[in-house]
């Protein structure tokens, strides 16, 4: 008992210090760990495993609409990046060099990838000639680096590990289809799998990613109220395809720009995870990608057959699901507290008494809620129990967003709500630039989409009072 108290008390309370909470949570539950590069960090083996089974999910669905993955170069010679003008002028002031190889300066700088629409550009106008070579629906896993100037872990890292999909259409119909389907995609998965809701949108032209014509976004609201932008889709249009001189031959024998896009989601949803269903004791993981679905803790093992009892309950769990068993000689109150912070779903537990009544206790992560089940119903009642935690979890993260969301008519309101009340504003906005400046410098907040369900809150802007028709979410953004 002395070292479970010990280990709970080793973490900041949420409510204290959400900051301090968050990253007391990175390292005790594992996840990762700082390098002597600022900014970059080691992926641990149980963060890792969470970023598998995102892939593996996200790939899965990928895959399903049509896509296929490739592997670029991590260097994008300096010419080849400045060729879209927008796009240079976005990422310039966050790149990292490489100005020699060995002793030997070279010629061209190169910088390492912040992102690839360069490279994919370069790579389309070689193979891309006629409309039967139309469309490329490409997808690559790899990391990029910014060099940001404060980071924090998953949130934001100099280096960070992403998917990067780029598409290539003949028509620009075609590629804005492309664009919404794969922001479903990704809204799809931050609610089904990571148990996350979020609010599809598309951004203001100030938010808009550099060379884009339209900026999707998924926007989900964090424990303290903040906004963390979970995951992009942009629209290229023919932009890129002009400054990359990419040309191809259409149906009637003209030569035509194609249309573009490019989506991304990186380690970040990580870090959405753990500020969205983690608490005071530490990670709550969603089933779907929790490395450990259900831990196997013997309970007075010393007592004759529970060993063997817990062992074949584990064998047969993990026929059906992620299962672990810990049969360390550490206390059961250790064991608890521990796959609490690692948020493990399920805790399974067996002793003398339940063996001899044909049964097992399991708590829930996310509700603390204990069942006894009968060993002979362990094949059903647990994938079931799985689903219960997956839907509890979006349930309670969804009312608290709801709870968190607020509307502001004007200036007075919207500083009172920005002060007081953390969470997402919803606010009309006339369109101008100048009051998305003035809402940041005054207020604080920043708009984080216009949301495809558009509600009509006045028909004024909030800021400046003349006609607006937009309603836009507003908020303060990691
Ligand atoms: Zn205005």
């Amino acid at each position: 008992m002395a070292e479970q108290k010990k280990m709970v008390e080793e973490i900041t309370s949420m409510d204290v210090d959400f900051a301090k909470w968050y990253t007391d949570v990175v390292k005790k539950a594992e996840l990762c760990e700082y390098t002597s590069v600022k900014g970059c960090m080691v992926l641990r083996p149980y963060g890792y495993a969470i970023w598998e089974n995102i892939q593996r999910i996200m790939d899965g669905m990928f895959k399903e609409t049509g896509h296929e993955n490739v592997c670029m170069p991590m260097f994008i010679p300096e010419s080849l990046l400045q060729k879209e003008k927008d796009h240079v002028e976005g990422f310039a002031p966050e790149v990292a060099w490489v100005t020699h190889g060995g002793n030997e300066e070279l010629e061209e700088r190169l910088c390492v990838r912040p992102t690839s629409e360069t490279l994919f550009c370069e790579h389309y106008k070689s193979i891309v000639h006629s409309y039967r070579d139309l469309p490329k629906l490409y997808n690559q896993w790899v990391s990029v680096v910014r060099w940001e100037k404060t980071t924090r872990p998953f949130l934001r890292t100099r280096e960070f590990w992403w998917q990067e999909g780029h598409t290539i259409h003949a028509t620009a119909e075609e590629a804005q289809e492309e664009t919404i389907r794969m922001l479903n995609v990704y809204a799809d998965f931050c609610e089904n799998v990571l148990a996350i809701p979020v609010v599809k949108g598309v951004k203001t032209a100030k938010e808009r990613f550099a060379g884009a014509e339209d900026t999707y976004t998924i926007e989900a609201l964090m424990h303290d109220g903040k906004a963390l932008q979970s995951g992009t889709s942009h629209y290229f249009g023919d932009g890129f395809a002009k400054a990359f001189g990419i040309q191809f031959q259409d149906k009637d024998n003209q030569l035509k720009y194609p249309f573009q896009t490019s989506w991304g989601t990186t380690t970040r949803l990580i870090g959405a995870l753990i500020m969205t269903h983690g608490d005071n004791n530490g990670l709550v993981l969603p089933p779907k990608v929790a490395p450990v679905q259900i831990v196997v803790i013997p309970v007075a093992s010393h007592k004759a057959g529970v060993t063997e009892k817990a062992t074949e309950v584990y064998t047969r769990l993990n026929k059906i699901c992620r299962a672990k068993i810990d049969n360390s000689d550490n206390s059961p109150g250790w064991k608890y507290a521990e796959y609490e912070m690692k948020g493990v779903p399920l805790r399974l537990e067996i002793g003398p008494r339940d063996i001899e009544n044909n049964q097992c206790v399991i708590v829930r992560r996310d509700s603390r809620e204990k069942y006894f089940v009968s060993l002979d119903e362990l094949e059903t009642k647990i994938p079931e129990l799985l689903e219960a935690v997956h839907k509890g979890m979006y349930e309670k993260a969804l009312n608290r967003r709801t709870e968190m969301t607020y509307t502001a008519h004007n200036m007075d309101e919207m500083k009172d709500i920005a002060d007081n009340k953390p969470g997402f504003i919803k606010a009309m906005w006339c369109g101008e630039r100048a009051c998305e400046d003035k809402l940041k410098e005054d207020v604080g907040v920043t708009s984080r989409c216009i949301p495809f369900e558009q509600e009509s809150i006045s028909d004024v802007c909030v800021c400046c009072g003349k006609k607006a028709d937009k309603m836009l979410y507003w908020g303060k953004a990691y």
